[in-house]
Formats: C-alpha cells, structure tokens, sequence
C-alpha cells in the first residue's frame, strides 16, 4: 500500500462539505499521511465517524496541521509541493468569497499546476481522484517538465 501525502483546504465556506467528504471516506484517508491548513486540519482532527454505531475520532493526531490559511498555511503547503513532499491537494475553495490572501490561493494553484500534483478543487473531482486505481499504484509518478534549460539560461 502506498501511503500519499495529501493536503487538505478548504475556505470558510466549503469546510462542511470537505468535512462531509472526508467523513465520507475516512477509512481510505486514514491509510495516507494527512496535512492540512490549521483550521481545516482542527476541523479534520476533531471529526467524529461512527463506525459499528460507535463514534470514533479516526484523525485525532492523524493530521499535520500547518498555519492558518490567511497566516500562511497556503504558502507552507505551496512550499511542500516545491520541494516535492506532497502527492495530492484536496482544495475546496470558495468561488463566492473574496479572500484576504488569494495572492496565496493563486500562488498554490500555481505550484500545483506547475509540479503536475493532482489537485481537486471540488467534491466532485476528489470523488473521481479518491476512487481511482492509481491511488494504490505505487509506480505512478506525475510527470513533471524538465526545467533544466530555464535553470541554466544564461542572461546578459
Ligand atoms: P484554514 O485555512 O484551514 O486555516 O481556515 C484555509 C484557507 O483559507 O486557506
């Protein structure tokens, strides 16, 4: 089984349905290496599953939790991805509020986009990610452009 590193977001406004998805999969999460934004991962850690009628905590001390989004949370898992230590993000935005830091929302999506990290920003296409076959493909490397050419251009 290969353990994932995945990062969990979600605004204000979409942390009840990223807390109803992870409750919805939380057997499968719980196999993976969960790191989140601080009040996300809070939220996580303190989420209660019944499992054979009796309440379970099954993310209690399970998640890594980062700063606040606003206080930077975004940039430190921005930062992970650049350094290749996550394999998935698992961000709910919220496309009705403005954010005191999109800088930083756009600056995640950035590195997501640029490091080719399977990233969901909606219920819908983290259904389809958590469910696919390559979750357990321990073979499966997201390719990544080679950068060298621009690392190494000469400038006058
Ligand atoms: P939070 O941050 O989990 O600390 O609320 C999320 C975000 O707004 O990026």
């Amino acid at each position: 089984m290969k353990h994932l590193n995945i990062a969990l977001v979600a605004h204000d406004g979409r942390k009840d349905e990223l807390l109803s998805w992870v409750k919805f999969n939380a057997t499968m999460l719980s196999k993976h290496n969960l790191f989140a934004t601080g009040t996300t991962g809070r939220l996580i850690s303190e989420l209660p599953v019944v499992v054979d009628g009796k309440e379970t905590f099954p993310f209690k001390g399970k998640v890594t939790r980062l700063l606040s989004g606003p206080l930077g949370g975004d940039q430190q898992i921005g930062a992970m991805i650049a350094e290749r230590k996550i394999d998935m993000l698992i961000f709910f935005w919220d496309p009705m509020s403005a954010q005191p830091h999109d800088v930083d929302v756009k600056a995640l999506l950035r590195l997501a986009t640029l490091y080719n990290v399977p990233t969901a920003i909606n219920r819908s296409t983290a259904d389809f990610m958590i469910s696919s076959t390559l979750m357990a493909n321990a073979d499966y490397k997201p390719v990544v452009r080679d950068y060298t050419t621009y690392i190494e251009r000469t400038l006058k």
